[in-house]
């Protein structure tokens, strides 16, 4: 039986809810979105004809705070992955204990081609057809998949229009607007940080493993960056053409270089052998980070998996079939919602110093990053080895626990 995102990330919602002996009457409130917002995007193109998007905005739980989480634009945004990734984000933001709830957003286009006064004007109308279920204290979007800091300037100054300037209402912005500096590094920087606390618990010795990593976007490039700054050895990168592959090690920087002027990894002179985005996935090497799209690694192809971690940098990258057969061939998962996660943490030391109006300096805040990250994984850690379950079981479990006590304190429940 194939499950929809939704479906998939609501099993190991039940498996984890399980260890923590949550009450039944919990589970038809926590499975579920508080609020789904599905609205008509129109947009004047450049060449005059209208064309009409969808948009969804989804707030999955906010017994713990204002509902936080990314805005994508890719033809597969639905319903169903948007209410997914919303629902990732309540356990994310619980398991990190910070102060926000779970949401996500998208919009059903394919904006790759798209000039950018027309991504501008459909970033617009999409803000205001939500703006009513966003507030600083209320709904704080970020990027994701093919948003950046300047669709955050977009929907701050869409939203501002209305409400009066409220830098506070998107994070992942630019620097001159009140982004944080340190946040847009943050994701792929918190999953080597994860990396690296996991390999100091499992003994394994980083200056020794080889990386592959699919996807080299915001997560991915600053991962193989940061990687890369520590002597770690990177063998494969890709992006939606392809990949490239050189066992002895990239040259990340010429990469890094490559990619900053909108050029594919598979066209760089002399960046390694070409592969498929198929193949990354089966690539030998020690650590595998997918960084891009969800549901990569399935029923298909776990079994041929040969990395000894895989590392979730990217949203539900492993289907539950998959994630069953990567724990039977003794594959260690570190799960989305832990490598993931310094995304979110970033965006809530940003939206902390907006609202106080006061600048930290990068040191400061990648310092504070490591150390959220590294407190979430020792203790998913500590669950996992205590009770004898998966990293993903563990790291549900602390998260479904909080927000539960959470939502019974708050007389939700
Ligand atoms: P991005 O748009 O910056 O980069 C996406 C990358 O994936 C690009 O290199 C793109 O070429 C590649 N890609 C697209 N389609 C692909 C395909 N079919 N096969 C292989 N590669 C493909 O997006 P991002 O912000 O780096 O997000 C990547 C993943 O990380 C997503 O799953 C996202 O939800 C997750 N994530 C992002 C953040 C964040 O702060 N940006 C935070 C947490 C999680």
């Amino acid at each position: 039986m194939t499950l929809n995102p939704a479906e998939a990330v609501n099993l190991f919602f039940d498996e984890a809810a399980d260890l923590v002996h949550l009450k039944d009457e919990f589970y038809d409130v926590l499975k579920s979105s508080y609020r789904e917002i599905d609205v008509q995007v129109p947009v004047r193109m450049d060449n005059g004809d209208l064309a009409v998007f969808r948009g969804y905005r989804v707030q999955h739980n906010g017994a713990r705070g204002p509902y936080k989480g990314g805005i994508r634009y890719h033809p597969s945004a639905d319903l169903q992955e948007v209410r997914a990734l919303a629902s990732l984000m309540t356990w994310k933001t619980a398991l990190l204990d910070i102060p926000f709830g779970g949401a996500k957003g998208g919009i059903a286009v394919d904006p790759t081609g798209m000039s950018n006064h027309e991504i501008e004007a459909m970033t617009r109308r999409f803000t205001n057809a939500i703006s009513h279920v966003l507030g600083v204290n209320r709904d704080i979007p970020a990027p994701d998949v093919n948003t950046n800091a300047q669709v955050m300037a977009w929907m701050m100054d869409a939203f501002s229009a209305r409400h009066g300037y409220s830098p506070a209402i998107v994070t992942g912005k630019p620097l001159d607007l009140g982004g944080a500096p340190g946040r847009e590094a943050a994701t792929g920087r918190g999953v080597v940080y994860v990396l690296e606390a996991a390999a100091r618990q499992w003994g394994i010795d980083l200056g020794a493993v080889t990386v592959a990593i699919q996807g080299f976007g915001n997560v991915g490039s600053w991962a193989a960056r940061t990687l890369h700054e520590l002597g770690v050895m990177v063998v494969a990168v890709s992006d939606v053409k392809g990949g490239v592959y050189n066992p002895k090690g990239l040259d990340v920087p010429d990469l890094l270089h490559w990619a900053a002027s909108r050029r594919s990894v598979v066209d760089a002179v002399d960046g390694g052998d070409i592969i498929t985005n198929e193949e990354i996935i089966e690539l030998d090497c020690d650590v595998l980070i997918p960084a891009a799209l969800g549901e990569v690694i399935d029923r298909e192809n776990a079994d041929k998996v040969r990395a000894r971690i895989v590392v979730e940098a990217a949203n539900h990258p492993t289907t539950p079939i998959a994630d069953k057969i990567l724990g039977d061939r003794g594959v260690r998962v570190i799960p989305d919602i832990l490598a993931n996660a310094g995304g979110v943490t970033g965006s809530y030391f940003e939206w902390a110093q907006n609202i106080q109006q006061f600048k930290w300096k990068e040191d400061r805040f990648n310092a504070e990053l490591k150390d959220a990250m590294e407190l979430a994984f020792n203790a998913v850690a500590a669950f996992s080895e205590k009770r004898d379950v998966s990293m993903r079981r563990a790291a549900f479990a602390i998260g479904i626990e909080r927000v539960a006590k959470a939502a019974r304190m708050r007389g939700y429940v």
